[in-house]
């Protein structure tokens, strides 16, 4: 292939080349062999039929921009772990529908921009990605997300839009430096209840979740949008499979409640002892003095440990299997907001004392035992 005017750009302090809307069906060869293009530090190739990249891309290891976004790829080479430079990588627009283990490798990526393509699950290896920034995966199939998300702590925003998400791991409250969220319109039913606990999170979108009925207390006086949550009735079949409570607001509404997938048990207004169960996990969590030690024991139970389920409305202790479900109404946003209480001295004060000026409802005791049942 002739080498095209555009490598009269390349400088040399080699900075960019510009190749979008050039009817590519394939990254030019002369691209990955010409030695003046080994110092290329970003490169161009959005707009164009581009269906599959090379396994010797690492040629380009000075890349810290690759753009490829709207062409028409299917998959991504391993070779994309070479470019170790990378801070930017945009493949929006494209028919990806999984990535490869490989991107774990980019440990430089500050941006990664993947909307519009057909992702039905992200990788694990996404939680190498210590100096993510800028998570973009809105419009794909994803079904999950992987808890290792949480590891990349210095996500700032994260946009999950359309997408088909039925609940998010409570993990990512780890991501100590999220400052915007978005899962508008996918299929959550219940968000997780410390979503919200870190000052750093100003803006939550959840809007056109149609089975979102609550929002955890945590969000409250944070930007939410929750616009069309909560308008597809909850069939029993759903509510078959979770456990929930029912909640009596007046003599005549009655609302079925889902809680966190987490919550293990729901105690019993009635039932003044915690299970053993809880009171275990929060002598261990007082009493264990170093990291050293979580590292230790069974993961299972260190994970739990270092990422308890809710704090305690009233007291802020940690809650890490059992809580008492509190649900206060703003009717100004028109939502119930679900909390949790540890204990029912707790839950009784907290009844007394609510500084947001929501009106508490209680579930009834009975429905409370339901939901003990459908869980077991
Ligand atoms: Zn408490």
């Amino acid at each position: 292939m002739d080498v095209p005017e555009q490598q009269n750009q390349v400088c040399n302090k080699v900075c960019s080349l510009q190749l979008t809307y050039k009817g590519l069906t394939e990254v030019p060869e002369y691209l990955l062999t010409d030695e003046s293009y080994k110092a290329l530090n970003l490169i161009y190739l959005g707009r164009n039929l581009i269906s599959k990249l090379p396994e010797n891309l690492g040629n380009l290891s000075a890349l810290t921009g690759l753009f490829v976004n709207h062409n028409k790829l299917q998959f991504l080479p391993e070779a994309i772990g070479c470019l170790k430079n990378l801070d930017t990588l945009n493949f929006t627009g494209n028919e990806l529908t999984s990535l490869p283990a490989a991107i774990g490798n980019l440990l430089k990526l500050q941006k990664l921009q993947m909307c519009n393509n057909k992702l039905s699950r992200l990788p694990t290896c996404i939680g190498k990605l210590s100096e993510l920034r800028s998570l973009e995966v809105a419009n794909n199939n994803l079904i999950t997300i992987p808890v290792e998300l949480s590891h990349c702590e210095n996500l700032l925003t994260l946009n999950l839009d359309n997408n088909r998400l039925t609940f998010l791991p409570r993990q990512l409250r780890n991501l100590v430096n999220l400052t915007e969220f978005s899962a508008v319109a996918n299929n959550l039913y219940v968000l997780p209840q410390d979503i919200g606990s870190k000052d750093t999170l100003h803006t939550l979108y959840v809007d056109k979740n149609e089975r979102l009925y609550t929002l955890p207390s945590t969000v409250l006086g944070k930007e939410i949008g929750f616009y069309r949550c909560g308008c597809e009735p909850l069939s029993t079949e759903i509510l078959e499979h979770f456990p929930y409570v029912k909640i009596q607001h007046t003599l005549t509404e009655k609302l079925p409640i889902l809680l966190p997938p987490d919550i293990q048990h729901v105690c019993n207004m009635e039932q003044c002892v915690l299970p053993l169960s809880e009171l275990a996990m929060r002598k261990v969590s007082t009493s264990l003095p170093t990291s050293d030690i979580i590292d230790s024991i069974p993961y299972n139970l260190s994970a739990t440990l270092s990422c308890p389920l809710a704090k305690c409305e009233m007291c802020q202790d940690n809650i890490f299997l059992s809580g008492f479900p509190i649900v206060y109404k703003d009717y100004v946003k028109s939502a119930y907001i679900l909390g949790m209480c540890c204990s029912l001295q707790c839950t009784k004060k907290c009844f007394h004392g609510t500084d947001n000026g929501l009106p508490v409802v209680y579930p009834r005791s009975e429905d409370l035992s339901l939901a003990l049942v459908l869980v077991q």
